[in-house]
């Protein structure tokens, strides 16, 4: 399967990927991640998005499509099916998603919108915190971990989000809605579409995820 995951941020992309990787056998590509990863190596793609990041802007088109196209021509785990999260953010990205796509042979088979209303993805990410060391994913309300600051899975350190915060939040919400939110109608004229509220507990969206999936 070959899959994009669209949605504001906080409406619980990555904890759906996560939920779903092993159930199906997908990688889970997250530039969001994938860019931290520059910036915490301190790569000059790294240095040039963390600007773009802690203002809640995105990084330009040009960088962030590069490094999708090396991902999907040097990963040979990608040939096994793939949710994209975070990727792609504006239509000219879509649009390029396509060629690189094309390119390899793995066109796209279907695009879930998660379906998240702002009260609640506001609290999502205000009170979100993800392991150092493993990535995953935790809510001071929704999902705590056992030990407060400690990932249940690994032990490593939890620690909140420099973009995490209300000032922050309010510009990602605001480029979402004018650079991301039109790619929807892209995908839905492309017969690609398929909706799920994303309001519901994770449990209940990753079950209602796999039926839909496999419907
Ligand atoms: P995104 O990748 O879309 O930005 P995340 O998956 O990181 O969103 O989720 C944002 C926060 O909300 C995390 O703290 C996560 O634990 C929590 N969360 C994700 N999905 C749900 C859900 N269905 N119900 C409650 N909390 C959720
Ligand atoms: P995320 O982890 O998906 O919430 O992404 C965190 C930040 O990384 C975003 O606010 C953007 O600044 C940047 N980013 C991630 N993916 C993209 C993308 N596809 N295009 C541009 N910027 C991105």
């Amino acid at each position: 399967m070959k899959i994009v995951l669209l949605g504001p941020p906080g409406a619980g992309k990555g904890t759906l990927a996560k939920g779903l990787k092993d159930h199906f056998n997908l990688m889970h590509i997250s530039t969001g991640d994938m860019l931290r990863e520059e910036m915490k190596n301190g790569t000059d793609l790294g240095k040039e998005a963390k600007k773009h990041i802690e203002s809640g802007g995105l990084v330009p088109d040009e960088i962030v499509t590069k490094m999708v196209e090396s991902k999907f021509k040097n990963d040979k785990n990608t040939k096994n099916g793939f949710m994209l999260d975070g990727f792609p953010r504006t239509k000219q990205q879509a649009e390029d998603l396509d060629k690189i796509l094309a390119k390899v042979g793995q066109p796209l088979d279907c695009v879930l919108s998660l379906d998240a209303s702002l009260s609640i993805v506001l609290e999502r990410l205000t009170g979100r915190s993800v392991c150092r060391a493993c990535g995953a994913l935790y809510h001071i309300k929704n999902m705590p971990s056992k030990k407060d600051g400690v990932c249940d899975k690994c032990g490593g350190e939890l620690y909140q989000r420099a973009d995490d915060n209300e000032k922050t939040i309010k510009n990602r919400m605001e480029v979402y809605s004018k650079s991301t939110e039109p790619i929807i109608d892209f995908y839905k004229n492309k017969g690609l579409l398929k909706s799920l509220d994303a309001n519901k507990e994770a449990e209940e969206v990753r079950q209602y995820t796999i039926k839909l999936l496999n419907g």
